[in-house]
């Protein structure tokens, strides 16, 4: 992997909220390191990481997942094609919402879209259809862009755009994915934006902007504003299935269609 690359994946992680990385602890027969060596040199990630700079390598505290893997998730080669990311994610078990997932729900859409939007995780039509964005939510989703980009003279359908989530198995009970999910999932999402690198995201609801941009605020201080996932421009908006609760409908859907108009315009002009 080469030092640019892993110094973004290392910014990614620390966006997610996770502090410490494992360096893999080579066994001698190359295969899984035993349990006493897992605990390797490990990598801990500044608040901030100097742009160009890697984070310092120091022995550090302890990561859930990292302990149990024991290391860094595998690079994206560059130039790697969706398909294969969706091969190497395979029939996925890295993390408990494999349990009760029906499909996983990798991404829809243009591969070479210029915009991307992401989501949090899949519901359950999702679910079940293995699509994101196919429900209630999804429904509003495709009519907010399509009706947004006609009336701004964008000629642009749903199809013309990639969407995908922060993670790809329905969390039960549509509940906000775990920290350690979003991490493990997290290595998918980045290899997805790496490979179709777009011109701007969109960040649908505050779990997507806070994983995308490493902020903190809920979406309403965030919604309308420019933020960046590496070097590429993020719009966050709010996520459809809060402009469909009724006592939302009506400022909130105004702003989004606003959100929206910044970031068609942004890409297709
Ligand atoms: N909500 C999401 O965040 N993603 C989907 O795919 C569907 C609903």
């Amino acid at each position: 992997m080469d030092t640019e690359l892993l110094r973004q994946y290392l910014e990614f992680y620390r966006d997610l909220g996770i502090k410490t990385v494992y360096r893999p602890a080579k066994s001698a027969k190359g295969g899984a390191p035993p349990a006493e060596t897992a605990a390797a040199p490990a990598c801990e990630l500044p608040p901030v990481a100097p742009v160009g700079e890697l984070p310092p390598v120091a022995p550090a505290g302890e990561l859930p997942h990292a302990a149990a893997t024991g290391e860094l998730p595998p690079a994206a080669a560059t130039g790697e094609s969706l398909s294969q990311i969706l091969s190497d994610i395979g029939d996925c078990r890295r993390c408990p919402l494999h349990e009760q997932r029906s499909k996983i729900v990798f991404g829809v859409g243009n591969e070479r879209s210029p915009l991307v939007f992401v989501g949090e995780g899949p519901g359950a039509d999702e679910d079940a259809q293995g699509i994101p964005f196919v429900g209630r939510a999804g429904q509003l989703l495709t009519q907010m862009i399509e009706g947004t980009a006609k009336r701004e003279g964008i000629p642009l359908l749903r199809a013309d755009i990639y969407i995908c989530n922060v993670v790809k198995c329905r969390p039960p009970g549509n509940r906000t994915p775990e920290p350690d999910e979003m991490e493990i999932c997290g290595q998918f999402l980045f290899r997805q934006l790496m490979s179709i690198r777009p011109k701007a995201i969109c960040a649908l609801g505050g779990t997507a902007a806070r994983a995308l941009t490493g902020h903190k605020e809920g979406v309403t201080k965030m919604r309308g504003k420019w933020f960046t996932w590496r070097d590429i421009p993020v719009m966050v908006t709010y996520h459809p299935s809060y402009l469909l609760r009724p006592y939302n409908q009506a400022t909130a859907k105004r702003e989004a269609w606003e959100d929206l108009k910044k970031v068609l315009h942004f890409v297709y002009d």
